[in-house]
């Protein structure tokens, strides 16, 4: 078909409104992640790897090989689940091998193609600005361009009367962990997929009698599983057997009272120790705020054929994102969100002498860059304050740098502030002052005219400002006094 002068034109026009559209949107996805904006002295991490299953720790070892700065906060649970797993058989490349030996091998791995690691859990996060914050228990405030959520998934429990009160005496959900403690006694374990096999299979060898309790019919464990059952004379299966209650006396189990599902007749079964193997929840609490998770499972949702999450920079590995709870799926799955966030990390343009430009974290870091690291107050939010007691607490006794900006209630420069605060989440704390609502405050520093900014270093005045400034000067303003305040540190 042959174009026409005029529908050339148009489908030039077209082409050209299409680009321009196209050039905006790239933009924007630039703006949201801008490199060139992160502050000298701010401290940040590349890639920070929460959990140290083989998931997570899968996921170390491919990012820090593929030359990406990379952290692993290890969490409560180093190793993860398969920590406490006996020996495993289908773990690639060995026929037989214990689970904290795949947990070990997969640390040692990780941490010789240069990975971190921090013997801390992360208590919060906030995915609402960019780079991420990692709040920890430890106090510490990690600041992430890109985050690999593993997690992984946590045994699921009961919910019946006297398990929470007898749990850790005579309840438990990890057989290899407390097995030894029931050395000849009589023991249940309530499930029927193929971790109450393997949870009844190691118990054989303590135990004097093992009960599992399948509350259907049948067994929802592999058929390869349930033949392994034979060898174990000690071990029998019961089916239709629903638990009600954890009965027992002075502090320890005795029993558990059932409901038999076909007859509906209530019993006491006899046992010292109750093990749980029915399923895990994953752990994706931390993360329901920012990212989307699924309704029914609590796994972390995937929109796209790949392991980012709904949140760009965010990405998931391992049992937070599916149900199969095998080791070698997990460890695969962070292969792929490591390869994931290195293609974030290269359409923001990370390169290797971008790092370089970069404050990384250490996680021994000690005197200053330690006390930035915790200053509470320096999270990006910009507090209000109202009276001298705030402003004691506030600004004279915290560590690091403070920038006080005393301002008019309707003034546009609030907004400015807010902007600003988040650029240098991690290093200064902004607070703000209404001069009316808090005379008191400005008198004693003598404002007489707003806007004002006071800098204040552990407590003291370092720096007073009292024009009126828009984003940008705000940020050089601050960033110079946090720059003079590193190279005295
Ligand atoms: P599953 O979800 O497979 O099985 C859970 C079992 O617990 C089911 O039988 C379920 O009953 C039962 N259950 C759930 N809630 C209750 C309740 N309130 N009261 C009584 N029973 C209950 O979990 P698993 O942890 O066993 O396995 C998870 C995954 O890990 C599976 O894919 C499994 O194949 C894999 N795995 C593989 C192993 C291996 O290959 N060596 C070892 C261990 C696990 P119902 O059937 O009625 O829902």
């Amino acid at each position: 078909m042959k174009l026409g002068k005029k529908e050339l034109l148009i489908l030039s026009g077209f082409v050209g409104v299409s680009v321009v559209c196209l050039c905006m949107m790239a933009n924007k996805v630039y703006k949201k992640h801008d490199l060139t904006r992160i502050p000298s002295e701010q401290i940040v991490m590349p890639v920070v790897v929460l959990g140290s299953g083989p998931a997570g720790l899968n996921a170390a070892t491919y990012s820090a090989r593929l030359g990406l700065p990379t952290l692993v906060i290890k969490g409560d649970k180093p190793g993860g689940l398969i920590a406490d797993t006996g020996f495993v058989e289908n773990w690639p490349g060995s026929a037989k091998i214990l689970g904290s030996e795949i947990a070990d091998n997969l640390s040692k791995q990780a941490e010789l193609q240069g990975a971190l690691f921090l013997d801390d859990t992360v208590a919060r996060v906030d995915f609402s600005s960019w780079p991420f914050k990692l709040y920890t228990e430890g106090d510490r405030c990690i600041q992430a361009l890109s985050v690999i959520i593993a997690t992984g998934s946590a045994p699921r429990k009961l919910g019946i009367p006297g398990e929470q009160e007898y749990w850790g005496a005579g309840v438990s959900a990890c057989a290899v962990c407390d097995a030894p403690l029931y050395k000849g006694k009589n023991v249940l374990v309530i499930g029927g997929g193929d971790s109450a096999i393997e949870e009844a299979i190691h118990l054989s060898y303590y135990a004097q009698k093992v009960r599992v309790l399948v509350r259907r019919e049948s067994m929802k464990a592999s058929q390869s599983m349930q033949d392994r059952l034979l060898d174990y004379p000690s071990v029998s299966v019961e089916y239709n057997v629903q638990p009600q209650e954890v009965v027992g006396q002075q502090g320890r189990v005795t029993g558990l009272k059932v409901l038999d599902a076909k007859t509906h007749e209530q019993r006491i079964i006899p046992a010292q120790g109750i093990f749980l193997a029915i399923g895990h929840e994953p752990n994706t609490r931390l993360f329901k705020d920012f990212i989307e998770l699924d309704e029914t499972t609590g796994t972390i949702k995937l929109p796209r054929d790949s392991k980012q999450t709904s949140l760009e920079g965010v990405f998931a590995a391992g049992d937070v994102e599916r149900r199969r709870r095998q080791a070698c799926v997990a460890a695969g799955s962070g292969a792929e969100a490591a390869l994931d966030a290195k293609e974030f990390l290269d359409g923001l343009g990370f390169t290797k002498q971008a790092a370089a430009k970069l404050r990384l974290f250490k996680p021994d870091m000690t005197g200053v860059d330690a006390d930035v690291l915790v200053t509470p107050a320096a999270d990006g939010s910009v507090k209000e304050l109202f009276s001298l007691a705030d402003f004691t607490r506030e600004v004279q006794e915290k560590k690091g740098l403070v920038c006080v900006n005393v301002l008019d209630a309707k003034s546009p420069a609030q907004e400015v502030v807010r902007d600003v605060a988040q650029d240098f989440a991690g290093t200064v704390a902004f607070v703000t002052v209404d001069k009316d609502k808090a005379a008191d405050i400005a008198s004693r520093f003598f404002v007489e005219q707003t806007p004002c900014r006071l800098v204040f270093s552990n407590g003291s005045l370092v720096a007073r400002n009292q024009k009126d400034m828009d984003a940008q000067t705000l940020r050089e303003f601050v960033g110079s006094i946090a720059q003079e305040a590193a190279a005295v540190a």
